[in-house]
């Protein structure tokens, strides 16, 4: 017997959830974003369930590679664009589209003989203020890149998709500087995709929502109608009974104020669940909802068994995913669904179901 952690990846949830975000977006081509091995659940897997999306987005140069080799003949997107201007003959060579956010990436392409167009998405900075050209530097950017006969699509990234009524400012500014220019653009992710069908434009860019968690703090996956693709399980490995006062972990931080029937999951901060979730956030075992007790380990959590008397060493856990959301558990440990879905450990091993 191994290690009883594992998860699953669900297919069919992926392909619902781009049906979702289609539903949405109907008028616009969908650049399904697979970036940090598809949000934790296996880059090429996660394509190969999503082959029907219209592009794939990916952060690297060997990620968009890897997508072509294994025959994805869709458009391919780095969504940072190149590092180093050595990146720039591999780019062409397989095809691949490239954000263009810097100056100094528009003298690399100037540099190296392009033979058939090159695909470009120009970012503009509208207030995120990371990447991207400033709106008065836009201009000669955009020019530039034409000259080489790049193809262009005009693209920004919203700072505050997420909330409401806060992307007025940042979208009137990119329909200022584009207007009348006859070129498609990108401007949504999973939150304006949701939110704001002013912003649609040519391609949307749905990242989280694929995965089946809600990109808004106020409103529920299920709620969108999201199926969540990942379910993360282990087991009981151990269980015990404890009188009140007795401490459970590292630290002594929890002490238990009455007599508890408590157990030991095999499931720990090394496979990527947050040593941050503190005493009290949720977890099902054999499908009934608990707590987890004292501090994340390394390899093993401690959970609240006191109400589900009728457990035994192998009652299945589930950690995050079907029947019980990542969200619920992000926030109790005080971060988002995107953190932990992207942290599942390299040593889970990992399974797709239908
Ligand atoms: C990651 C990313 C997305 C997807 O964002 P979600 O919130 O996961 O939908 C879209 N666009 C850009 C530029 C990104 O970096």
């Amino acid at each position: 017997m191994s290690r009883p952690i594992r998860a699953t990846v669900s297919l069919s949830a992926l392909r619902h959830n781009l049906g979702v975000a289609r539903r949405h977006a109907p008028h616009a081509r969908t650049m399904a974003v697979i970036k940090a091995n598809g949000y934790g659940h296996g880059m090429l897997r996660v394509a190969k369930a999503l082959e029907t999306a219209d592009g794939f987005a990916v952060l690297n140069l060997a990620e968009a590679i890897a997508l072509r080799e294994a025959g994805f003949r869709q458009d391919i997107l780095l969504l940072e664009g190149f590092f180093s201007a050595d990146e720039v003959s591999l780019l062409i060579q397989h095809g691949l589209s490239t954000v263009i956010h810097a100056q100094w990436q528009i003298d690399a392409l100037t540099q190296t003989p392009v033979s058939s167009p090159i695909q470009v998405w120009i970012k503009i900075n509208t207030g995120m203020n990371r990447l991207g050209f400033q709106p008065e530097d836009f201009p000669t950017a955009l020019q530039s890149l034409q000259q080489m006969g790049a193809q262009v699509t005009l693209m920004t990234h919203f700072s505050r998709a997420d909330e409401k009524n806060c992307i007025t400012e940042p979208l009137a500014l990119f329909n200022t500087i584009t207007l009348e220019l006859p070129l498609p653009r990108s401007l949504s992710n999973s939150a304006a995709i949701l939110n704001y069908p002013a912003a649609h434009g040519d391609w949307v860019r749905p990242g989280i929502m694929l995965y089946g968690a809600s990109p808004m703090s106020h409103q529920s996956a299920s709620a969108l109608g999201l199926k969540p693709a990942m379910t993360f399980f282990s087991e009981l490995i151990a269980i015990r009974d404890i009188s009140a006062g007795t401490e459970v972990g590292y630290g002594g931080s929890f002490r238990a104020p009455c007599a508890m029937h408590i157990g030991t999951v095999a499931c720990g901060y090394a496979d990527g669940y947050p040593r941050h979730a503190p005493t009290g956030t949720p977890v099902l075992i054999d499908g009934q909802r608990s707590r987890i007790i004292g501090r994340v380990s390394m390899d093993m959590l401690t959970v609240d068994l006191s109400a589900i008397p009728d457990t035994r060493i192998g009652s299945p856990v589930t950690l995050w995913g079907k029947d019980l959301p990542v969200d619920e558990v992000a926030t109790a440990a005080g971060t988002i669904s995107y953190e932990l879905l992207c942290a599942v450990a390299a040593r889970v091993p990992m399974s797709e179901i239908e």
